[in-house]
């Protein structure tokens, strides 16, 4: 056996199902134990076991920098240092590291910094639901706004609560999550701007905000349809309707402004985290500064023990100083390209009907024959069987992606052009052997 293996037997012991919750959501339970780390270092992951694979995984996208980048390390390191872990008292930086978002993205004009994503997106919708005196949000079948009560799904959701296919009584999403009604949830399909429109129509004075990753990415990387987001952003504004971007795996990836600034859309509000602290735990809801205030005017309330400890902060600093260096985008987008279009040719020569969908430092393969627009297509037309295969074949030839059928592959700075080129001889083989 494994030292993986051995490890995962021993953790049993204490660790309800062996693995901590996000493990367990990157573990597929395809292979009888998780793979445990060793170490990590630029693109590279090397296991317990002394597999070292390439890692498109990255942490499930904090790690955009790669594993262990320099400059924030040494922030880190330097911090503690020199001045401890400072808790819940002001340091100079966070004004700083404020500033330097604020710079960055477009719609934000004041930004709160928090831990974890999940905490921003409740941030975010607590704003919104006092500025608008409104209590229903709508949010999207596929998509995932962290584990909160408010937000979360046990599994990617296959119900709609508006629309031509709805079902006329939200279903609990899990055995101790409140129901959809208790939640104030309204769900609906993505990439569809009549049904929205629709329920906007009959529902508008109600409805707080609207939250969407403005590229799907938690089934996968899907794109908006074209006009869709600038529909949204239409309706929203005709409703006097919040529009919350979750920007927790764009933001800081398909660019400095993230997919706001890409897509030339302005949300009212933003939720940031993943590549925002360079592989530390930080995160950061911002917008208008006509609702941001009412954090100041007391209206709203927000707190954390470890909101903005110094370390977080130094890590955020230094890992959008790095970001901003002049060239790092267009690398990014460049080592991407050539892995996308390098995959594309392969699967394009294949005999299975499989396309890839991405965009920035964002990709995905789908083993569909049908484009997929949301969540339903994927449900309806993405072949898990081959996926797996497609997964278990790379990872046996050492390149690691998320064992998910409906998640993104993330390429990080440090990843090389070499990277892409071992990548894309491993694929060729699987893809042959399919
Ligand atoms: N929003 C999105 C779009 C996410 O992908 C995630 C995490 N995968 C979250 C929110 C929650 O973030 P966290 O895990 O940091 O709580």
């Amino acid at each position: 056996t494994s030292s993986s293996a051995a490890l995962f037997d021993i953790a049993c012991e204490h660790i309800p199902g062996g693995v901590n919750s996000t493990a367990r959501a990157t573990w597929s339970g395809w292979s009888p134990h998780p793979l445990f780390v060793e170490q990590g270092r630029g693109s590279r992951l090397t296991d317990v076991d002394g597999n070292t694979y390439i890692d498109y995984l990255l942490g499930l996208g904090p790690m955009i920098l790669g594993h262990r980048p320099p400059a924030v390390t040494r922030a880190v390191v330097d911090f503690i240092e020199r001045r401890g872990t400072v808790f819940a008292l002001p340091t100079a930086d966070e004004a700083v590291l404020a500033a330097k978002i604020v710079a960055a993205v477009p719609s934000v004009e004041q930004v709160r910094l928090a831990n974890t994503g999940t905490e921003a997106v409740l941030y975010a919708t607590r704003l919104a639901r006092a500025f608008t005196g409104r209590s229903k949000i709508i949010r999207f079948e596929g998509m995932y706004h962290g584990f909160s009560d408010g937000m979360y799904w046990s599994k990617h959701p296959s119900i709609a609560t508006a629309g031509p296919d709805a079902r006329p009584v939200p279903v609990p999403q899990g055995p101790g999550l409140p129901s959809g009604v208790e939640r104030n949830l309204i769900i609906l399909p993505w990439n569809d701007a009549d049904i929205l429109a629709d329920v906007l129509a009959r529902e508008g004075d109600d409805i707080a905000a609207i939250i969407t990753e403005p590229v799907m990415c938690n089934t996968g990387c899907i794109l908006p349809q074209p006009g869709y987001l600038e529909a949204m952003r239409a309706l929203t504004e005709k409703h006097g309707v919040l529009l919350i971007f979750d920007e927790v795996i764009t933001g800081f990836r398909l660019g400095l402004g993230g997919a706001q600034a890409r897509f030339g859309i302005r949300p009212d509000l933003s939720v940031f985290a993943k590549g925002l602290g360079g592989g530390f735990p930080v995160a950061a809801v911002g917008g208008r500064r006509a609702v941001m205030d009412l954090v100041a005017r007391g209206k709203v309330s927000m707190a954390g023990t470890y909101t903005a400890n110094g370390i977080a902060v130094a890590a955020a600093n230094a890992a959008l100083d790095e970001l901003a260096r002049p060239g790092t985008y267009e690398r990014l987008e460049a080592v991407s390209t050539c892995l996308r279009d390098g995959l594309s040719a392969i699967f394009a020569k294949a005999a299975i009907p499989a396309y890839v969908e991405g965009i920035g430092a964002l990709l995905q393969v789908w083993f569909s024959d049908t484009p997929i627009r949301n969540y339903r297509d994927a449900e309806r037309h993405a072949d898990q069987d081959i996926f797996r295969r497609w997964w278990e074949g790379m990872l046996a030839r050492g390149v690691l992606f998320h064992p998910g059928a409906y998640e993104n592959l993330f390429i990080s700075t440090a990843h090389s052009f070499e990277d892409v080129e071992a990548t894309l001889a491993a694929a060729n083989d699987v893809v042959s052997r399919l």
